[in-house]
């Protein structure tokens, strides 16, 4: 797949303010951030979308969540909730093509995701 933005922040050839890093999955702040606490946790391993994910990423896929979910008992959210979500492709919102988690918290999160679009298209 082609590199993205995502390997460089991996390989520390652009700066990213990283918050979790072990040796399977690297965590940081969205750099356009759509919530009080929003940020990303991304495999080391290149996937491009949720399709390309094989049987044999399941554990790495797992440590995605648990990264998320150690990260959001740290700073004080696991309680109060958050939004962890992963976009795929053009319809879902997908931007970078490496998988991650965005996980978003510090306020209730809306949905449906598509509520206000739909009531415009409804008749
Ligand atoms: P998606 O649209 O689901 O592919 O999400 C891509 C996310 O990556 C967006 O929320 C961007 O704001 C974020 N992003 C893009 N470039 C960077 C960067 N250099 N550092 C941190 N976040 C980034």
């Amino acid at each position: 797949m082609a590199e993205t933005i995502f390997t460089k922040i991996i390989n520390r050839e652009i700066p990213a303010d990283i918050i979790f890093e072990d040796d399977d999955v690297l965590a940081f702040n969205d750099i356009s951030p759509q919530a009080p606490t929003h940020f990303l946790v991304i495999p080391k391993k290149p996937i491009a979308t949720i399709n390309d994910i094989q049987p044999q990423d399941a554990e790495l896929i797992g440590k995605m969540y648990l990264a998320a979910a150690t990260l959001a008992k740290q700073k004080g959210f696991s309680e109060s909730g958050y939004r962890a979500v992963m976009n795929c492709n053009p319809d879902g919102g997908q931007t970078v093509y490496h998988i991650h988690l965005h996980v978003l918290a510090g306020k209730p999160m809306g949905w449906p995701p598509y509520q206000d679009r739909m009531k415009q298209e409804l008749p």
